[in-house]
């Protein structure tokens, strides 16, 4: 049995939000990411290594057993298709809406909406349910623009304190889905390094309630 455990993380708010968490299992890393280059980060513990991924690759990397673990939003494992990681714990970290937006005082639309959005798989799945056929359009960031511009009617994107949406003129008008970041483990790492990781997600499990 491998004695190590490496965990996939993006930098930014999953980053500063999950060290604190990591303080509770006694593991500091022991590089920047703002400041380092290196991608691979080690740590107080010799046995567990970060390594700073894009947060939409965090699922792949743990799927394919490049990481043990990862701490991925809930937003990405939505829209990931791969072939299954676990998710045992909610880690109640970088928390936001997801959500319909549409300019402030817009009609209702009555033919075909079109949505903007970089979630196409869960914004299908969302209108799919209500029975209601859109035309997605797939844009990889500054979605709040494509109303302005009249590239779509509405969008689908992450809320926080909703300052983007009004700064451009747009309101929520339905919330898709609440996101906040999970812990995900590699399956077959899950079995082979029981011994390392199944204390881990207990004490996690702790420190996230008392927070
Ligand atoms: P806000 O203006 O506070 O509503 O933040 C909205 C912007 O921040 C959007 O462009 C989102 O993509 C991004 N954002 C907010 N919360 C998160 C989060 N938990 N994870 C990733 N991006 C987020």
């Amino acid at each position: 049995m491998s004695d190590n455990v490496t965990i996939a993380i993006s930098k930014g708010r999953i980053f500063t939000e999950a060290l604190p968490l990591l303080a509770g299992l006694n593991i500091r890393p022991e590089q920047d990411p703002d400041v380092t280059r290196k991608l691979i980060l080690t740590t107080n513990q010799p046995d567990v290594k970060l390594i700073v991924v894009r947060a939409t690759d965090v699922p792949t990397y743990v799927e394919y057993g490049a990481a043990d673990m990862g701490i991925a939003g809930k937003d990405v494992l939505m829209e990931y298709t791969g072939n299954g990681v676990y998710e045992p714990l909610d880690l109640q970290i970088a928390r936001c809406k997801m959500v319909l937006a549409a300019p402030k005082n817009s009609k209702e639309i009555n033919g075909r909406l079109r949505v903007a959005t970089k979630y196409v798989i869960t914004t299908r799945n969302y209108f799919a349910d209500q029975g209601r056929q859109v035309e997605i359009i797939k844009l990889y960031g500054s979605m709040e623009l494509a109303p302005v511009l009249g590239l779509a009617d509405q969008i689908v994107d992450l809320m926080d304190t909703g300052n983007t949406l009004r700064a451009n003129g747009l309101v929520p008008i339905a919330t898709i889905a609440e996101i906040s970041s999970r812990i995900i483990v590699n399956k077959a790492s899950m079995k082979m390094k029981h011994e390392l990781i199944k204390p881990m997600l207990k004490k996690l499990a702790a420190v996230v309630n008392k927070t």
